[in-house]
């Protein structure tokens, strides 16, 4: 059974990145507006995420890293939206089986930290001899996730990924698109021991300024915006009735999206895409070769774009036949979505050409 656990856990957690995703979007449910990740190895020999969050009460310790265990479902009609917000209760779990898990926390409630260590699920001693339950520690409002050793009790994982700094670089990856997302949220990443990170942003922060900031002034001057949105609500005829309108929503879905994308002045060799549905940073290859071809005709051969998309739809509409850990989302009327934001953003690039 351990070995199955493990094997099923190394398909929700990949590599040191995709533990991180998993991490940050679990510090940014819990309200935080400071995340700062210290790093050895990649994030092999540690991955350790700090934030200043409401905590974890002492009472749901012991069953953290049980799978299934989330705090985020708390009436039957949330549900249908688990699959889609991630919200399954898994990560830590999985975390626990293919690597050393430890977590120090304090809600504003309490008068200390508590520390609790896991292995494979479960409460273990942090020291031989100690017992598994959690210790008081020092430790500010907030949690650090302490991750050590990653895929050690699974060499087959550990073998299929390339280099340290390769790891390091997906990790950077990862953090500076979150850290675009929720520009209101001050991020920092270094390597544990190093005395300057290599990614820092300040809070309250706009999304352009966060763009500009990580991503370099060129692209940042050449932003243009766009927020696409349903027309459903605007149609008089829906607005007479209102539960007709409702139901009429419920059926084509109603969505908004945010789009900042560079104009024809910008010119990459490779097409920088930041994709967040629901919040969740997502990959479609669909919607990217979709943005691509809005550029043909206003780029040079060969010449690709910035273009960083935020979309939300109705979470009962996006598919959960896909399993959720996998990046590639669908979901109801991608198509029809997709072509009105390019639409939105070919119509805002002419207008800016004129
Ligand atoms: P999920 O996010 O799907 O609920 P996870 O395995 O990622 O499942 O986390 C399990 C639970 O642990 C969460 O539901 C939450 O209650 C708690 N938790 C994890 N990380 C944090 C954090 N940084 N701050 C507060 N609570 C956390
Ligand atoms: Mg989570």
């Amino acid at each position: 059974e351990t070995l199955i656990n493990r094997i099923a856990a190394g398909e929700i957690i990949h590599r040191p990145a995709s533990a991180l995703k998993e991490l940050i979007e679990n510090s940014l449910d819990a309200g935080s507006t400071s995340i700062k990740v210290s790093v050895k190895d990649g994030g092999l020999k540690l991955l350790q995420i700090q934030d200043n969050g409401h905590g974890i009460r002492k009472t749901d310790l012991p069953i953290l890293a049980e799978r299934f265990t989330t705090s985020k479902i708390s009436s039957f009609s949330d549900l249908s939206r688990i699959a889609t917000y991630g919200f399954r209760g898994e990560a830590l779990a999985s975390i626990s089986h293919v690597a050393r898990l430890s977590v120090t926390t304090k809600t504003k409630k309490d008068g200390h930290a508590w520390k609790a260590t896991y292995s494979d699920g479960v409460l273990v001693p942090a020291k031989a001899g100690q017992s598994a339950d959690p210790k008081p520690s020092a430790g500010n409002d907030g949690t650090i996730i302490t991750i050590e050793d990653l895929f050690f009790n699974t060499p087959t994982r550990l073998s299929a990924l390339r280099s340290a700094s390769d790891e390091y670089a997906r990790i950077l990856d990862v953090m500076t698109k979150y850290a675009v997302h929720n520009s209101r949220v001050s991020f920092q990443c270094k390597k544990a021991g190093s005395g300057s990170p290599e990614l820092t942003t300040p809070a309250n922060s706009t999304i352009p300024q966060a763009i500009k900031l990580l991503y370099g002034h060129t692209i940042a001057n050449e932003l243009l915006h766009a927020t696409p949105t349903s027309s459903g609500e605007q149609d008089p005829d829906e607005s007479m009735d209102v539960d007709e309108e409702d139901q009429d929503m419920d059926e084509k879905g109603s969505w908004r999206s945010e789009v900042y994308f560079t104009n024809a002045n910008y010119q990459a060799k490779k097409t920088n895409f930041l994709l967040f549905i629901n919040h969740r940073l997502v990959e479609s290859s669909r919607m990217k070769r979709a943005v691509e071809a809005v550029y043909t005709s206003i780029l040079p051969k060969g010449a690709s774009p910035f273009v960083y998309l935020s979309l939300e739809v109705d979470p009962k509409h996006v598919d959960v036949n896909v399993h959720p850990t996998k990046k590639e989302v669908h979901f109801l009327n991608e198509d029809g979505i997709t072509a009105e934001i390019c639409s939105a953003v070919q119509a805002t690039l002419a207008k800016q050409a004129t």
